[in-house]
């Protein structure tokens, strides 16, 4: 489904440059929920970053499908970026909008009817668990439930695949085990593919079947979570 050939990006010039992700090379198949672990500063924003088009990596290719995504602008880029849902460590919510125009957004931007856009949110909102909080304000929900708003408004454009950014990091390990426990039953129920990054062993223990991990913008282990011999 993924596929990152070769990638580097490097930040600044000359003696400021700083090497965020180095020769980074991964295959991310379809319907897998895969995870990239490691510590702050390790370059993991960066590499979804890249694969998200928010950043432009200074060498190498992802490949998202059968196209190549590194070499697209104007609006090829933004329909590739629209196959793509993304879910943040601080959630990213609209504070001014209730949780129905928070998933609303992207159908709107979109181009939905107000009826099509209604029907949508009701389901991303079922799916979510989440049908009592329609009207309801950001600042009136739970860390858990802004997250399952999240990943309702991700889904929205039903995307091909969820990449995830630390986004229990913010959580109670009880409200993290449900938001797993609800990523990889949308990965099971929809054959989502999931690419997350975490700096926590035991958010890739709970969901992922495959993991890379990254040190200093390099990939120093991957392969299936039950084969490697993770720290603890
Ligand atoms: P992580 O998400 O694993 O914490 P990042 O991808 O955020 O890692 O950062 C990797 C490296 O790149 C770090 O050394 C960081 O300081 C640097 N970096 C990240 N973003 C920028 C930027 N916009 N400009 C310069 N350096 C950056
Ligand atoms: P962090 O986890 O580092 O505190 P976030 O995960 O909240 O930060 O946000 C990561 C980056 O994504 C920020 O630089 C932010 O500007 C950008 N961003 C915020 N909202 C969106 C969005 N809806 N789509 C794409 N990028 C966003």
């Amino acid at each position: 489904m993924i596929t990152i050939t070769n990638l580097c990006k490097i930040y600044g010039q000359g003696d400021k440059a700083v090497k965020a992700l180095d020769n980074v090379s991964l295959e991310i198949p379809r319907g897998e929920i895969f995870g990239v672990l490691g510590q702050s500063g390790a370059g993991k924003s960066t590499l979804i970053r890249c694969v998200n088009l928010l950043e432009l990596p200074t060498s190498g290719e992802i490949t998202v499908g059968d196209q190549v995504i590194t070499s697209l602008s104007g609006p090829p880029l933004r329909q590739a970026r629209q196959r793509m849902g993304m879910i943040f460590q601080h959630f990213n919510l609209l504070k001014s909008r209730t949780v129905a125009e928070n998933v609303a957004f992207p159908l709107e931007v979109k181009g939905l009817s107000k009826s099509a856009r209604q029907s949508r949110v009701k389901e991303l909102l079922e799916l979510v668990g989440l049908e009592s909080k329609f009207e309801a304000y950001p600042a009136q929900l739970s860390g858990g439930q802004k997250q399952r708003v999240g990943i309702a408004r991700a889904l929205a454009g039903s995307p091909d695949v969820l990449l995830s950014d630390e986004a229990t990091s913010a959580l109670d390990p009880q409200t993290t085990y449900a938001i797993l426990e609800l990523l990889r039953d949308l990965n099971r129920r929809m054959g989502l593919t999931i690419l997350l990054i975490t700096h926590e062993m035991s958010v890739v223990r709970q969901i992922c079947s495959s993991v890379a991990i990254l040190e200093a913008g390099q990939i120093v282990e991957q392969g299936r979570v039950n084969e490697l011999a993770l720290r603890p």
